[in-house]
């Protein structure tokens, strides 16, 4: 039996890939019992904000990502693509029939139990895997039990993101490269688990919000005086997008939105994050005015985040507005500001690839608590813990596919990214292993990241143990819904599930009024985690 605590994106995912390989799982949601501060229903994978789920063409990273996604028996796209509504190239869903969609599918599966209860510490390992997919609202209870289990510098509960801009998008003719007074700071304190240390502050919190650690890999865009007033008045003028009261508390100072900074005063920003001391412009001799620092992402080589420019401006007005920076005028954001509660672990120093913990092999994070940042991502880590932890149940060694496809890429950043400046991440083009020899061409470039991604997705699948991040050499095939499982479920009140198990089909009756396993137990807050020690943190 499996316990996956959490049916938000990634706990239904897990529950659903879990079961799919015949094993035993409850899901433990503690809506309607307890509610959130976004949550609006008692459904399962209810969206709290947008209803996008992105691109949906292969030439991008998250188009990529579904199509991997949809070849594993992906529940959460199988019911996104049945709750389509009209987007253009995206995937956007009516929010309603979605999680319908799911919540059928999982209380109508013969091997999955919903119990309404909030978990409310890491159970002690027990008889089952336990996978932890309570997302960014992650009830307080839990919350503090993960922070004992992961240690408190390594648990945030305020996202500060600044945007991030693809590198070859940037104007080079209009900024330098340099690093504040041409020194490193590193090893004197700058290397806090950044972004870890959340509203609280703490060691590291300025280095990832506000100011240049002096670690030499800077792009600066230098203002001058009249560009500066511009740009300032464009920020005070702009629009904020709409925020939840918790989301508007206390900022942290150190990680203050630029919008909160600018409504200061007109020189607050100048003499914070777009501080220009210490970085001389080679080709005036001189400090600009005003400076905006571009930092080269850990791992995603190819992608610049803007220091300290968190921000809750709405993301048409970000766009908007950092194009008027010197050096961005055509600026591809990867990913725009924003400034939330958000409860995550530091991927690095607390996870394996496979989406285990180091430290309890039998305890896995997925979803937005993982570390990693949107539906489509969440759902993937759920994906991944999901089949793993049937592995351990039935003793086959847990796997990830390789770097190479987007759901392994995903994986391995949160698992081996730099934990002091870690960041939950979208899946982006930056992360996935590059092309040996990649074409100059972008657009064909990106077809061919897709075509060897599934390529090597469909030999993990095939083999999971073969391919270069597998942890063991054993050989064994793994057993997954088809989609046409997924759309039998959902389609019928009495219907038959296909399994396929290596060459084998078995069909598995499923009368939902007579299905032995099912049940959805309401307020039942004691009895269905009997069997699971709550107490310990292992
Ligand atoms: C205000 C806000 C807006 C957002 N907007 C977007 C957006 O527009 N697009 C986007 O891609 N992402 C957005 N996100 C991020 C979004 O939350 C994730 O992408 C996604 O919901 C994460 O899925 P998840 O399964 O990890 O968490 P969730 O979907 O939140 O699911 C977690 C579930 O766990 C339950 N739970 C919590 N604690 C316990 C407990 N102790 N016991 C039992 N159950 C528990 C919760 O009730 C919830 O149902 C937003 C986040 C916030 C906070």
């Amino acid at each position: 039996m499996i316990h996956v605590i959490g049916g938000g994106l990634a706990g239904s995912e897990a529950a659903w890939q879990a079961a799919g390989q015949g094993v035993s799982v409850t899901i433990h949601e503690m809506r309607p019992v307890r509610p959130t501060a976004v949550h609006k229903t008692d459904g399962l994978a209810e969206l709290v904000c947008s209803n996008s789920f992105r691109g949906d063409k292969l030439d991008n990273a998250v188009g990529l990502l579904k199509e991997e996604m949809r070849r594993l028996g992906s529940l959460i796209m199988c019911a996104a693509d049945a709750a389509r509504v009209p987007a253009g190239a995206a995937l956007a869903v009516d929010r309603v029939v979605f999680s319908q969609r799911v919540t059928e599918a999982l209380s109508r599966h013969p091997l999955i139990t919903i119990s309404r209860d909030e978990v409310p510490a890491i159970p002690a390992p027990g008889p089952g895997p336990v996978i932890i997919a309570t997302g960014p609202l992650t009830s307080d209870a839990l919350s503090a039990s993960i922070r004992e289990f992961v240690g408190s510098d390594h648990l945030a509960f305020y996202d500060a993101i600044s945007p991030i801009v693809l590198a070859d998008t940037i104007d080079m003719s209009k900024v330098f490269r340099a690093s504040r007074w041409n020194r490193s700071l590193r090893g004197a304190g700058a290397a806090g688990a950044a972004g870890v240390t959340g509203a609280a502050g703490g060691a590291g919190a300025d280095v990832a919000c506000g100011v240049d650690d002096g670690q030499g890999d800077y792009l600066n865009c230098p203002l001058t005086k009249a560009e500066y007033e511009v740009l300032y008045r464009a920020i005070v003028t702009a629009e904020s997008a709409t925020v939840h009261d918790f989301d508007n508390t206390k900022f942290f100072e150190g990680c203050l939105p630029i919008e909160v900074m600018a409504h200061r005063g007109v020189d607050t920003l100048r003499f914070g994050p777009m501080k220009p001391v210490g970085l001389t412009d080679p080709r005036t001799g001189r400090f600009p005015y005003a400076v905006v620092q571009l930092r080269q992402d850990t791992l995603a080589g190819d992608h610049f985040s803007l220091v300290g420019f968190q921000t809750q401006l709405k993301w048409g007005e970000q766009a908007r507005i950092l194009r008027m920076i010197p050096g961005l005028e055509q600026a591809e954001f990867v990913r725009f500001g924003m400034v939330h509660r958000n409860t995550f672990i530091n991927g690095p120093t607390v996870l394996r690839q496979t989406w285990q913990t180091r430290r309890r092999p039998d305890l896995f994070f997925a979803g937005q608590v993982s570390g990693v940042e949107g539906y489509v991502e969440s759902a993937a880590s759920g994906l991944l813990a999901g089949r793993n932890a049937a592995a351990l149940v039935q003793e086959r060694p847990p796997s990830a596919p390789p770097r190479t496809t987007a759901i392994g890429a995903l994986a391995y950043y949160a698992s081996h990214a730099n934990p002091t400046t870690y960041q939950p991440s979208n899946i982006t083009h930056g992360i996935i292993a590059p092309l040996d020899n990649p074409p100059r061409d972008k657009a064909r470039k990106k077809a061919l990241i897709a075509e060897r991604a599934l390529a090597e997705l469909d030999k993990w699948i095939n083999d999971p143990q073969k391919t270069q991040n597998s942890q063991h050499t054993q050989h064994t095939q793994h057993t997954h819904h088809t989609h046409q499982d997924i759309q039998e479920i959902q389609d019928s009140p009495a219907i038959s599930i296909q399994n396929v198990h290596n060459t084998q089909s078995a069909r598995v009756a499923l009368d939902t009024a007579s299905a032995p396993g099912r049940r959805d137990v309401k307020n039942d807050s004691v009895s269905s985690v009997s069997s699971v020690d709550r107490n310990s943190v292992g």
